[in-house]
């Protein structure tokens, strides 16, 4: 009567080593937003480092990581980035 299908468990055993996966892929990325259009992008926290630069993806202006860049976005980014490397050596 009360009868479960065998691969009932199996099924949500892998659904949620699924999510743990795309979790772990999120979590070395991180959050930019762009200087110019402010549009917001996620970049590879082991890239995001002091002296690096990418294009926008949105308009093509090519950032600047710089610790000491007046813009908060950009410093943020290289904060955050910090955090996340350490997150993932430790
Ligand atoms: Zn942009």
């Amino acid at each position: 009567m009360h009868w479960t299908p065998p691969r009932g468990r199996a099924c949500a055993v892998r659904v949620a080593w699924l999510l743990n996966a795309r979790k772990a892929k999120l979590d070395d990325s991180v959050k930019v937003k762009c200087t110019r259009c402010s549009s917001t992008f996620r970049d590879r926290a082991g890239r995001l480092r002091d002296g690096y630069s990418r294009e926008c993806p949105n308009c093509n202006v090519l950032i600047f990581f710089d610790s000491e860049s007046s813009d908060a976005s950009v410093r943020k980014a290289l904060t955050e980035a910090r955090r996340v490397r350490n997150l993932l050596s430790s």
